[in-house]
């Protein structure tokens, strides 16, 4: 093996974290930032790590970990989702948290970056014992948030019913109503329209971006799905809408191909809070084998790692969109870049999430809320310039579309350090 595909194995090995530190790294030095810059923006500023005590429908009491980063708060408060898993690592919420502030970068929002986490598996737990969890985690956790210190929303495994709680749980402790406490609430609650399907519809947008720089024509492209949860659900929906063929989907069980494309309506239909559907079917693909499917447009919308050194060179893809966090390793992005494939990282990929938070965010401090069409304007708006700002920024200095992601999202951050004088 060269030096060179041994380092390179070297960082496939390393965690999310240290991964995305070495682009950071890479992103501040092209920037022109020296290493006070690195150090400080390597690590969140803190992170609260929690014990929350849970009793259990059966009268046992269960103790569950989470915890709670906070990568920058410079250019203003920090904001991220919360995830339920049974994987989740403090080292992945830190990695998490820099993620969402390199993504209030390429959108432009007032944002720094924040991520939660609480180790548990919500397929296994009832109703009742996800609420008192999601009201004892905002508990241990309401000393560092708020509406305008912190501002959660939904990831993995949570959705608008647990933000529902844990908005409550927050305006209880502060004996206010405060919806800008968190984003992705039910509409009644002071969600906001669209809000739901806006990391699908984002992708959506930057698909459609990525396709007329390829040359793609979205009717008739056929297109793969790993995922179909929040994000993979609505956005299968999406494409088959915008008359792609979605051939291939898949769940944490398996995966669904059809050359002619699948009935969505149908899959949509019978799938579960937690986007499983494949267990219903007899004849299932693996994970691993839907990603190398023959496609136009691959999208991991599910979880980390999924495209590595060992299958990058069988993706056949033209345009692979990340609507999962960090489903590509640095390894497989440095190969599918040299194939000439278009990858577009997560920071950009999935950014409409946050956007749409954002605007959620901003009418409840308004009072005043927007239709759907105005919330879809303003997305499109931001999404359509991050991407050609990302995409010039890779073709002007030849890099992969993950540093010039990076590069993008970190400036603002890295010039408000500056500006107040940390550094
Ligand atoms: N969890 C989503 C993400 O990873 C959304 C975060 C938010 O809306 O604040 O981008």
């Amino acid at each position: 093996m060269s030096n060179q595909s041994n380092s390179s194995q070297h960082e496939e090995n390393l965690n999310v974290l240290t991964q995305t530190q070495l682009v950071i790294r890479d992103a501040l030095t092209k920037l022109g930032y020296g290493d006070e810059m690195y150090e400080l923006l390597k690590e969140p500023l803190r992170v609260l790590t929690v014990r929350i005590p849970v009793r259990m429908d059966d009268g046992t009491t269960k103790v569950f970990t989470g915890y709670r980063a906070q990568h920058n708060d410079a250019v203003g408060p920090t904001k991220g989702g919360i995830r339920f898993h049974p994987n989740v690592t403090e080292d992945e919420v830190k990695a998490l948290a820099i993620w969402m502030s390199l993504k209030c970068g390429i959108a432009q929002l007032p944002y720094g970056g924040g991520k939660g986490g609480i180790i548990c598996d919500p397929r296994e737990m009832s109703f009742r014992e996800l609420e008192r969890l999601s009201r004892g985690y905002v508990r241990a956790i309401s000393q560092l948030v708020g509406p305008a210190k912190d501002i959660p929303a939904p990831d993995v495994f949570t959705n608008s019913q647990i933000m529902a709680w844990m908005m409550d749980e927050y305006s209880r402790i502060r004996e206010y109503d405060s919806p800008g406490f968190i984003t992705g609430k039910p509409i009644v609650l002071g969600g906001s329209l669209g809000r739901d399907s806006a990391t699908a519809r984002g992708v959506t947008i930057v698909i459609q971006e990525a396709s007329k720089v390829k040359g793609i024509d979205l009717k008739d492209a056929r297109v793969v799905i790993q995922g179909f949860g929040n994000a993979g659900g609505y956005l299968a929906k999406f494409m088959h809408d915008a008359g792609a063929k979605v051939v291939g989907i898949s769940d944490a069980y398996g995966g669904l191909y059809d050359p002619e494309g699948l009935d969505i309506d149908y899959l949509l239909d019978r799938r579960d809070s937690f986007g499983t559907v494949t267990k219903l079917f007899k004849q299932t693909i693996s994970n691993q084998e839907l990603l190398e499917l023959e496609c136009d447009i691959l999208v991991p919308a599910a979880i980390e790692n999924q495209i590595t050194s060992k299958n990058a060179h069988q993706i056949k893809a033209k345009i692979v969109v990340e609507a999962a966090n960090g489903p590509t390793t640095l390894e497989a992005t440095k190969i599918l870049t040299e194939r000439g494939i278009l990858l577009v990282p997560d920071v950009l990929g999935n950014a409409g999430g946050v956007i749409v938070s954002y605007f959620e965010w901003v009418q409840n401090n308004e009072g005043l809320y927007w239709s759907e069409e105005e919330v879809d304007r303003r997305l499109k708006e931001i999404l359509i310039k991050a991407f050609h700002t990302v995409n010039d920024t890779a073709q002007v200095r030849k890099i992969d579309m993950r540093l010039a992601a990076y590069m993008v999202g970190v400036r603002r951050m890295a010039e408000a350090v500056q500006l107040r004088g940390w550094i």
